[in-house]
């Protein structure tokens, strides 16, 4: 409790873990509250195909390693431990942990978010093995095979074009009778001779044996249940962000992604902000770094007007 970091950054995956490395580097000596999982989202992830410098691709859980590494190698701290609240409203800020209190004086939150799930037990078994949330990522694994993907939005739109890409048919299935995607990518979906979209319909059940080979569906108007034949689900119902301890300390948008107005900057000053928990639009390993490195960098400026 009586020492005051220069920055603590809360989260660890790409985002935090890439602000790590560069206020490391930078001598600043960072705690990375790193969560009881650290690595964040990769840790679920196969092989990442479209991360620069490894042309033949590097297994997500080994990139983060990597990156912890790599963290650690210029001195960053690393505590698994949780965040359970914060405390913005003076100076140094606190951020408490179940079994520790910190004082910093800046803050990075790369805290991420949670791609929504339909919450059924045979998600959980094939997560990985046929159920994916990320077409840019996985699509390419589904050369000339039937995909579904789930959802009715402008992600759903978006996955379900780039997956047609690569396999021979897509269903895109949605529980009501009408897209909430803007009218452009609802276009250009319904003139895609590949995608096939199956109404008011949800998914009841995930079949299949070591990887996923079907779907049991279910039709809300006919209350009638169907089979069908898939080698793969791309989920594309929203994320989450993770944003419930900030939610009276800083401000949220309506969905409760961190506002910012440049993408590093929040409304506090010395908190800087990196990675999903402030882009809903792109998600991918390269921006979430990207945005560590800006915020670092930001936060490192900060930094030195205080001295
Ligand atoms: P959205 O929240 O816009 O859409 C989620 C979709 O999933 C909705 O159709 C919703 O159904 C459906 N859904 C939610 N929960 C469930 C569930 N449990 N079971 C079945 N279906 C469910 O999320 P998106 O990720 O599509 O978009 C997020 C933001 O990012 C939006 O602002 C979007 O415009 C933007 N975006 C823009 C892109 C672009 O411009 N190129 C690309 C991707 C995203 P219902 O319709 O019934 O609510």
């Amino acid at each position: 409790m009586d020492t005051t970091h220069n920055v603590i950054i809360i989260g660890s995956g790409p985002a935090g873990l890439t602000a790590a490395i560069y206020n490391a580097r930078a001598e600043l000596h960072p705690l990375v509250i790193a969560g009881l999982e650290p690595g964040g989202q990769l840790m679920t992830t196969s092989v990442i195909e479209n991360f620069p410098g490894f042309p033949d691709g590097i297994e997500g859980p080994v990139l983060m390693q990597n990156m912890i590494a790599q963290a650690e190698k210029f001195d960053a701290k690393l505590v698994y431990e949780n965040v359970v609240s914060v405390d913005f409203n003076q100076k140094p800020y606190k951020i408490k942990t179940p079994g520790n209190e910190y004082l910093t004086k800046s803050v990075i939150i790369s805290v991420g978010s949670k791609p929504r799930r339909l919450d059924l037990e045979s998600e959980a078994k094939y997560w990985g093995k046929g159920v994916s949330t990320c077409a840019i990522c996985d699509a390419a694994f589904y050369k000339g095979k039937v995909v579904a993907v789930i959802g009715g939005g402008d992600s759903a739109m978006e996955e379900a074009n780039t997956i047609t890409k690569f396999a021979k048919k897509v269903y895109l299935i949605h529980r009501k009778n009408e897209f909430k995607a803007s009218k452009i990518m609802q276009d250009k979906t319904f003139t895609n001779p590949k995608i096939e979209v199956i109404w008011n319909t949800v998914v009841n059940e995930i079949v299949g044996d070591m990887v996923v080979t079907g779907l049991t569906l279910f039709n809300n108007q006919t209350n009638t249940e169907s089979e069908l034949k898939v080698d793969g689900m791309f989920l594309a119902i929203g994320h989450i962000p993770s944003t419930e301890i900030f939610k009276d300390q800083i401000e949220l948008d309506e969905v409760g992604y961190i506002k910012t107005p440049d993408g590093v900057h929040t409304s506090i000053e010395g908190v800087f902000v990196a990675g999903e928990v402030a882009d809903p639009s792109y998600r991918q390993v390269i921006t979430a770094s990207g945005m560590g490195c800006k915020a670092a960098l930001e936060a490192e400026r900060y930094l030195s007007h205080l001295l």
